[in-house]
């Protein structure tokens, strides 16, 4: 039986399911600190191993999960649900809903960074849990598929090295936390498959799976035709991946030249390796927000210039560019004061913070403009949520202060900045023309772009296949902003995973756009694509792409140039990069 999801990480697998579920463990445990205690000294082990295995950053997750088992919010949040409880699995339910309700205001945010945070809570209240009612969690003793609801981090770490050949999993998204460490352990992982955990079930224990994590979709007990086109697809990914790498060198471009630079995206200045490895021409999108999330007071100036000035180094002559941080009320944290919103993502975040909170983006600005004394290249600031020309004149306001207030102190500064804005927002897309005027370049943020056009939550699982940044409505906003901004001679990039997949960076060059920045692990696929086709081979994909009339459309088309574009309904490819 074959079901669909959305790829979350390339690659092809098949073996034996493994299913992430309980069972029974030790004796239990009803001390809610005394099992708190526990979960914490495994956490730190866990820590210790994964560090040991060379994985630091994982292990700085774990570090992090042992210091939440043992936070007194959630003790004592716990203790309070569980006051008159006695039998242990209602005093794990009681701790297992307190970590929930944490979780929650952290749950629904668009970024990987605190989204994986609130999948991190749920999973230290559920180990708490587990050793509150003495269940335990039987772990895969050959190498296996894992299927699950949604995995959690510490679990899929548990799992000895080897043993996870891919994962499958009923809900997350893209951009959960198994999904980003499926990439990271460059195993193939398909989330949002509806249906899959009762599917397996029915299948019985012995239970063999096939992974497609470029088609997005799960095959239950393959046959020998099903198995041997896995086999097929796999070796095929395997020759495609290594032709790509052997063009690392090479400056993104099509066959006839066409330049298009490839950059990176990255969230902390220790990315930046990964990323010159990889071939990355640039940084197109530093995110700036781990300086912010996850603390008690603000980044100061100087620790801040040091996080740019890292980046800037390291990259010297090639171009950085520092996003404004790009935070709002669905995001605790709390000493920026922001007030609960209704609606979050329409409210008072990115660049209107300013409105609130003006020093906050004067101290980052400046920070930005310090940091690029003695660089090599030019520093490039760029301000999210921007959604009117009163958006870009306050931006303006904000730089031509902050390098005031350094000329003023007598502090090095970078001698000039170029200041750029994302086109995320569709006013902004609509009014091209007359922001490109005002700045120096344009950087397309197609997540949210695309959230913001379909009125399609980006975090919400139900939309995970139909959130398409290939809907013609998307492109033909993306085709406005081209048009401005050619029209007014500046750059227009873009750094949302659109440029990611190598299908959408088709249609991208095609529409005009000159720099796509991604995370560094799509970066040789991308370049690969980009440099089988010609340019007038893309413009005409573009075209069609921009007379389609729907996502699954544009998609056939881009897969099968062959195919035409109006016309075509919903139903056909729905692979997902
Ligand atoms: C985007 O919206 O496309 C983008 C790149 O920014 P973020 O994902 O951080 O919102
Ligand atoms: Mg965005």
């Amino acid at each position: 039986m074959r079901l669909k999801g959305v790829a979350a990480a390339p690659g092809v697998a098949v073996g034996p399911a493994w299913r992430h579920e309980e069972g029974q463990g030790e004796a239990p445990l009803p001390d809610i600190r005394a099992a708190a205690a526990r979960a914490a000294a495994d956490l730190t082990d866990l820590a210790e191993r994964v560090r040991r295995a060379g994985r630091p950053e994982e292990a700085a997750i774990f570090e992090a999960q042992a210091l939440m088992a043992e936070d007194p919010m959630l003790l004592e949040g716990s203790e309070r649900r569980a006051a008159s409880l006695t039998d242990p699995d209602a005093i794990a339910a009681a701790v297992e809903a307190e970590a929930r309700a944490a979780a929650e205001p952290l749950a629904a945010i668009p970024d990987e960074l605190l989204a994986a945070r609130a999948t991190d809570v749920r999973d230290v209240g559920g180990r708490i849990a587990r050793i509150i009612a003495g269940r335990s969690i039987r772990l895969p003793d050959r190498p296996s598929i894992a299927i699950a609801d949604d995995l959690p981090p510490s679990v899929t770490a548990e799992i000895p090295e080897g043993l996870l050949l891919g994962i499958a999993l009923e809900r997350g998204s893209a951009v959960s936390h198994a999904a980003i460490l499926a990439r990271s352990l460059g195993i193939p992982a398909v989330v949002a498959v509806g249906g899959l955990w009762a599917a397996a079930q029915a299948e019985g224990p012995s239970l063999t799976i096939g992974l497609d994590g470029d088609g997005g979709s799960v095959v239950l007990d393959p046959g020998e035709r099903e198995l041997a086109e896995l086999r097929a697809a796999g070796e095929r990914r395997v020759a495609a991946a290594e032709a790509a790498r052997a063009l690392r060198d090479r400056p993104g471009a099509t066959a006839d030249g066409h330049r298009v630079a490839l950059l990176a995206n990255i969230g902390k200045p220790e990315d930046a390796a990964r990323a010159i490895e990889a071939g990355a021409e640039g940084v197109g999108l530093f995110r700036t927000e781990f300086l912010y999330v996850g603390r008690s007071d603000a980044p100061s100036e100087e620790e801040q210039t040091r996080a740019y000035r890292a980046v800037l180094d390291a990259f010297g002559e090639r171009p950085v560019v520092i996003r404004l941080i790009d935070i709002g009320g669905d995001k605790p944290v709390p000493y920026l004061h922001l007030e609960p919103e209704a609606n979050p993502f329409l409210g008072m975040r990115g660049l209107r913070l300013a409105h609130a909170n003006r020093e906050l983006q004067l101290q980052q600005v400046r920070a930005i403009a310090r940091a690029g004394a003695g660089a090599r290249a030019v520093p490039r600031l760029m301000a999210p949520m921007v959604a009117t020309v009163e958006d870009v004149e306050l931006l303006r306001g904000l730089v031509d202060e902050a390098l005031a207030d350094l000329d003023a102190g007598g502090i090095a500064r970078a001698a000039e900045l170029e200041v750029g804005i994302m086109v995320e927002v569709p006013s902004a897309a609509l009014l091209a023309s007359e922001l490109a005027r005002r700045v120096d370049f344009f950087s397309i943020g197609s997540n949210d772009l695309t959230q913001y056009v379909l009125a399609m939550d980006r975090t919400h699982p139900g939309f995970a296949a139909t959130a398409d940044a290939l809907h013609p409505a998307v492109l033909r906003a993306i085709r406005e902003t081209v048009h401005g901004a050619e029209a007014a001679g500046i750059e227009v990039a873009v750094c949302g995973e659109l440029a990611g997949d190598p299908l959408g960076a088709l249609v991208l060059v095609g529409l005009g756009v000159t720099e796509l920045s991604m995370d560094a692990g799509r970066l040789d696929e991308v370049r690969a694509a980009v440099a089988a086709r010609t340019r007038a081979e893309l413009v005409a994909l573009a075209e069609a792409a921009l007379a389609a009339e729907t996502a699954a459309a544009v998609r056939a088309l881009v897969t099968d140039p062959g195919t035409p574009a109006a016309g075509a309904t919903a139903g056909g490819v729905s692979s997902r990069a």
